[in-house]
């Protein structure tokens, strides 16, 4: 089975071409057009600018994946898109996009929600089997999931107010960094000192996996107007210094909150994925964690870690031999929760 993916529920527009040979995925091909530039001036995605871009680019990706991997559409065997969650007119543009070629081509057409593509990539990159322990940590979500199969997912817990990435991106924007956040505040945090500045652990008293990041972000603040007191700005050092301890405390809760998931649902491999799993202090501590649980730990390259549509054609294939295709009433979704069993816990999306 070859499917063309197509991705562009946030800020980047993708698409990609994923092959399925005897319970193998291969990548043939994988365009991610960023947005980061036409952003960079707001500090923050604008819904209004990425839609537009999603329209402009989404035609130009899918043509360039197609011929990278050196395949026409007529080669195809179905359309993977992402419809849902993100922002509307994004996901919009891409389901638009899929329903065209599909209506064009008589292709069968699958709709797959952006969060089972990060919770499914690990079957791709490693061909892992089910069921698995999924802590999903992003720019816009964080969540733990027990995943039994291409849609079937158990939330255990997860945030109850920011995202992790988020928290990265906020922190960036009140250090005066560039954003995204998360990969210039791990560069500062590198020259710094985690341990200088106190941080809290927030929800670490409480039980369960539930995870607070909002406290942190404004903790943060609180620290820089500290140090910046009866000075002009921050100093280089302080803001190093800040940016380690903040990471460090990101890690240290969401290692420990791993550590208890992992011990009330023991599973062979636990994986992360998202933004955030693009993390190299994250990824090591959770990697240190299952080495001394005797539990398989797997983290996408980095490339498969943020937005992409490999992940979204691979999550195609797996539920289109799950359930087969969509038709045509095929909607684009603002919020759409993984885990059926409990919606109204999860409305939030977080
Ligand atoms: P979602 O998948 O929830 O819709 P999203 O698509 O915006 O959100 P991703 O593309 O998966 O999220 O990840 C982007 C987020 O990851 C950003 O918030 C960014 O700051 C964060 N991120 C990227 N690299 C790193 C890093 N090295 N350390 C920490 N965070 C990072
Ligand atoms: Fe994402």
């Amino acid at each position: 089975l070859t499917f063309l993916g197509i991705e562009s529920s946030c800020d980047d527009t993708a698409a990609a071409v994923v092959r399925l040979t005897s319970g193998r995925g291969e990548i043939l091909s994988s365009v991610v057009e960023g947005q980061t530039a036409l952003h960079a001036a707001f500090g923050g995605v604008v819904p209004e600018i990425a839609a537009r871009a999603h329209a402009e680019r989404v035609d130009l990706c899918v043509e360039r994946a197609l011929a990278e991997a050196g395949l026409p559409l007529a080669a195809l065997d179905g359309i993977a898109v992402t419809a849902g969650p993100g922002l509307i007119g994004g996901v919009l543009s891409g389901v638009m996009c899929a329903k065209g070629l599909a209506a064009a081509t008589g292709l069968p057409l699958v709709g797959v929600n952006h969060l089972a593509g990060h919770a499914l990539t690990p079957r791709l990159t490693d061909g892992i089997d089910y069921p698995y322990l999924m802590l999903l940590v992003s720019g816009g979500h964080c969540q733990f999931l027990r995943v039994d199969g291409p849609d079937d997912f158990t939330r255990l817990g997860g945030s109850i107010d920011d995202a992790p990435g988020e928290a990265f991106d906020k922190v960036a924007k009140i250090l005066a960094l560039p954003q995204p956040g998360g990969p210039s505040v791990q560069a500062e945090a590198e020259r710094g000192d985690a341990k200088r500045i106190p941080l809290p652990r927030p929800l670490l008293d409480r039980p369960g996996y539930d995870l607070s990041f909002s406290g942190l972000k404004t903790a943060v603040l609180r620290a820089r107007d500290g140090l910046m007191a009866g000075l002009g700005g921050l100093r280089q050092q302080d803001r190093a210094d800040l940016c380690a301890a903040f990471q460090r405390a990101v890690a240290d809760v969401l290692v420990e909150k791993s550590r208890r998931a992992l011990t009330d649902h023991p599973v062979r491999t636990f994986a992360v994925a998202g933004g955030v799993a693009a993390n190299s202090e994250i990824r090591a501590r959770l990697q240190a964690l299952c080495a001394g649980l005797d539990t398989v730990f797997l983290a996408p390259p980095l490339r498969l870690c943020t937005d992409n549509a490999a992940m979204i054609a691979w999550a195609g294939i797996e539920q289109f031999q799950l359930r087969g295709a969509d038709d045509m009433t095929l909607v684009a979704r603002p919020r759409w929760p993984l885990d059926k069993r409990s919606p109204a816990l999860i409305g939030s999306g977080k």
